[in-house]
């Protein structure tokens, strides 16, 4: 079965250790995440793909126990849905990107505590392939 990421663009993919795919301003410095085409600081148009540092340390979360609002979530639903844990890491000084977490367990996870992007089942497509998304696990 092929795994194929729930979007382009977002995650480097097929890769051994994952990275996320943001855009760096070459005006004023500043590092996006989604890649975006301006910056939204200087509206300069001349953004640079700037992969992400893969850990980062957890800054706020939260868990979420019911299905979100579809579209944009494409998840599972009803029976099959289980909840998760979203959050804010902070990667390396540089940008605080919003993710799901691996964990939705209140008892492991803690504010601070390093991180590490991580790929995980999220579904499968309508031709059968496992579709991934990307998340923050608990570094050991
Ligand atoms: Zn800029």
């Amino acid at each position: 079965m092929n795994r194929v990421p729930v979007a382009e663009g977002l995650f480097t993919w097929p890769a051994e250790e994952p990275q996320l795919i943001g855009s760096r301003c070459s005006s004023c410095g500043i590092v996006t995440f989604p890649a975006q085409g301006s910056c939204p600081r200087c509206a300069s148009t001349g953004m640079s793909e700037h992969l992400l540092p893969r850990r980062g340390r957890l800054w706020a979360w939260t868990t979420q126990s019911f299905p979100p609002p579809a579209p944009p979530y494409a998840g599972p639903v009803g029976e099959d849905f289980r909840p998760f844990g979203v959050g804010y890491v902070e990667l390396a000084g540089e940008l605080k990107v919003e993710a799901r977490l691996t964990e939705a367990d209140a008892d492991a996870l803690r504010i601070g505590m390093e991180m590490e992007l991580a790929v995980v089942p999220f579904g499968s497509d309508a031709a059968g392939n496992e579709v991934v998304t990307f998340a923050f696990r608990p570094v050991d």
